[in-house]
């Protein structure tokens, strides 16, 4: 039998959800009964279809809702975090999940892709999470979950821009927990190793263009090299933590780092 985390009637919003992580993320609460907003890119006929499902999937009067500010625009990121409050009358949880990925020599890196990485994956985080403050601290409860990565406490080579915001977005979620720790909100950061994702098929390729080896030697000898237990994380996984932290049980949990990377990050 499922677990209930009773979070039946909250509203969430969770970053970059037309796949991966935050796909499964938003799916799992939907699934406990939360409305959710979802967010990111992607064929407007698939992210409908994906939203009608999800919509179908859902727990008791659980709405699924679709709004495409993209995560590097400052004015969409607030008109995301105001249309979860119009249409749906109130903000619980904020997932901050949006994130992007370029592997190369930081002497070779381009410009563009270090602003990209770094708006979205660290910027975005800040954006979302100031306007989502004032409605959780009118509501005196709140849960924010900032998806960092292995890369926000450990590097690795070729990720210069990606480690620099995941190591940012520990570094807020420390800082923005000590702020509201007295309001009822909790900030905590999950900080997956690899997870099957298309992100994550992306930069095998790109990982291989950068070694000058084949994608199964990535897989075998960088990817899952990194992590002991030799085993991608699943996206189940993920979402049993999140909803331990977003539920009350996770209620004392707060400006933590959690990792769940096979071990990645004890070596
Ligand atoms: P993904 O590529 O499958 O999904 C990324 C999502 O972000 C998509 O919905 C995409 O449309 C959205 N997005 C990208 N740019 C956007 C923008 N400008 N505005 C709005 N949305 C945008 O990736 P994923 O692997 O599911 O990654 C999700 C998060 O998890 C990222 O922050 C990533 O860094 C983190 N993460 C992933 C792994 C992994 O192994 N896959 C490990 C650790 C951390």
């Amino acid at each position: 039998m499922a677990v209930d985390y009773h979070l039946e009637g909250q509203v969430a919003v969770v970053t970059g959800s037309t796949s991966g992580i935050g796909h499964a993320m938003a799916a799992a609460l939907a699934g406990q009964g939360v409305s959710v907003v979802l967010n990111g890119f992607g064929e407007a006929a698939k992210i409908e279809a994906d939203r009608a499902a999800m919509q179908a999937a859902a727990a008791a009067n659980a709405r699924v809702l679709y709004h495409g500010a993209d995560m590097t625009k400052p004015a969409e990121i607030a008109d995301l975090v105001a249309f979860a409050h119009k249409e749906l009358g109130r903000l619980d949880i904020l997932v901050n999940n949006a994130g992007v990925q370029h592997v190369a020599p930081v002497d070779e890196f381009p410009e563009a892709r270090w602003d990209a990485i770094i708006g979205i994956n660290l910027s975005s985080v800040f954006h979302a999470t100031k306007h989502a403050l004032p409605l959780m601290k009118a509501g005196g409860r709140g849960r924010i979950v900032n998806i960092a990565s292995a890369h926000g406490l450990v590097a690795s080579p070729f990720k210069s821009a990606y480690v620099a915001a995941k190591h940012g977005v520990v570094g807020f979620t420390k800082s923005c927990a000590l702020e509201v720790a007295r309001s009822g909100i909790t900030v905590n950061a999950i900080c997956p190793g690899y997870v099957k994702t298309p992100l994550v098929e992306m930069q095998i390729a790109d990982q291989a263009k950068a070694r000058g080896i084949p994608m199964d030697r990535v897989v075998d000898e960088v990817i899952l090299a990194a992590q002991p237990n030799r085993s991608f994380v699943g996206y189940e996984q993920l979402a049993g933590l999140l909803l331990y932290l977003v539920s009350d049980a996770g209620g004392s949990v707060t400006g933590a780092a959690l990792s769940i990377d096979g071990g990645w990050t004890a070596a």
